[in-house]
């Protein structure tokens, strides 16, 4: 049986979310349950990019300042730390904790913030697609690594919690490589299962106090959905997450993934929960993005023919001039490079374009929207 803490919460007010996050370790033993005196615990939190809590792109610093304190408390060492988007560089790294409020929160609970940019690459035997991973460096120092993410939808993996917050442990630009090589969908969700294993967080927690929907992870909407969950276990965590959602597990790369694997049964039944009643935190409506082709198609006809008919129809990366700056960040993250900024606009060859929605995910302003043609559209609502 596997344990969930489900925690119903109003808001981020800092007396509050430190009663919270306390009560959550309660639920699942105690904080001496995950650190050790004189550990050094890293805080893999989402810092996506250089964006305020409000906009609820990033895991929000009321509630990792209060798992500091906790670790504190413990005898451990706190280290907030992430990769954001693009390159790794302490400038970047100054800003994005600034903006997010993280320089805050490590200041008052006493944390450390990572600001080592070295990579080390480490053997991983066990994993399915990959077998030697380069991940950060204060990974490697770490005695225990914690992954604080947020609650949000995602262009490429439909859904971003506790595995695919882990993705960020991998550092800058070597991202881009990983969706280079690992185009299919069903590779990457794999190699997230892998990063998720080699790093064997001692626990995980997700931020959904105010959650994202749509245009996920960086340009969708704020949704209050006013939950904290927490788990031991990464992907019986995710599975509960989704279903809080509302959005069917079995949609979701990495959940499938870790059924295939053993990881987690895939059923409610093996989950326990500790807290508040699932049920009543439900969304009745959450909205996600559709992120495969025409399933249908397959096994239907021929699979050059499906592969041919998806091409045409799948889903597209739309660049929005009129709030594009011609910045050229897209160009810059986009794996096999078929982005190019041409009179200060971006252009995009959709032949190269191998639908990893970088681009999206790391606009700062919200200027490339995916668009999904009406067909996808249809089948999705359908689904749905
Ligand atoms: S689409 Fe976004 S990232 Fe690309 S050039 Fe325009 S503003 Fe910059
Ligand atoms: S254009 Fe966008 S979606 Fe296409 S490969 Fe580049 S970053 Fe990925």
């Amino acid at each position: 049986m596997e344990r969930v803490s489900v925690l119903k919460c109003n808001g981020y007010d800092r007396a509050e979310t430190g009663r919270n996050i306390r009560q959550t370790l309660e639920n699942l033993g105690g904080i001496e349950n995950f650190v050790k005196k004189g550990d050094r615990v890293l805080i893999k939190a989402n810092l996506l990019m250089a964006k305020e809590p409000e906009e609820a792109v990033t895991t929000h610093p009321s509630l990792v300042e209060a798992l500091c304190r906790e670790i504190v408390a413990a005898g451990g060492v706190p280290v907030i730390g992430d990769s954001p988007g693009g390159p790794f560089n302490k400038t970047v790294l100054k800003r994005v904790y600034r903006m997010t409020g993280m320089e805050e929160a490590a200041r008052r609970s006493g944390a450390e913030l990572n600001f080592d940019t070295d990579f080390v690459e480490v053997s991983h035997p066990e994993g399915k697609v990959i077998k030697r991973l380069k991940i950060m460096k204060c990974i490697a120092d770490a005695d225990a690594v914690i992954s604080f993410s947020k609650l949000k939808t995602h262009g490429m993996m439909l859904f971003t919690g506790a595995v695919k917050n882990l993705f960020g442990v991998i550092p800058g630009l070597i991202k881009a490589e990983y969706h280079f090589n690992m185009p299919d969908i069903e590779d990457f969700s794999n190699m997230l299962v892998d990063v998720c294993t080699y790093l064997k967080p001692c626990l995980s927690i997700i931020d959904g106090i105010v959650a994202m929907e749509g245009n996920g992870p960086s340009a969708g909407r704020p949704v209050n959905m006013g939950v904290l969950m927490a788990s031991p276990n990464p992907f019986a965590l995710d599975y509960t997450a989704v279903t809080a959602a509302g959005i069917n597990p079995q949609e979701v790369p990495t959940v499938c993934r870790a059924q295939e694997r053993g990881l987690f049964s895939g059923r409610m039944e093996d989950i326990s929960i500790i807290g508040s009643d699932l049920g009543k935190i439900k969304l009745k409506r959450f909205e996600t993005p559709s992120i495969r082709a025409v399933p249908f198609l397959e096994g239907r006809m021929p699979e050059p023919v499906a592969r041919f008919i998806n091409s045409r129809i799948k889903a597209k990366p739309l660049f929005k001039l009129s709030a594009c700056t011609g910045c050229g960040d897209c160009a810059r993250n986009c794996p096999p490079g078929a982005i190019t900024i041409m009179d200060g606009r971006p252009r995009v060859d959709l032949e190269k374009c191998i639908r990893c929605f970088c681009c999206q995910e790391l606009c700062y302003n919200k200027a490339v929207e995916i668009y999904r043609p009406w067909i996808m559209k249809m089948v999705h609502r359908r689904k749905s």
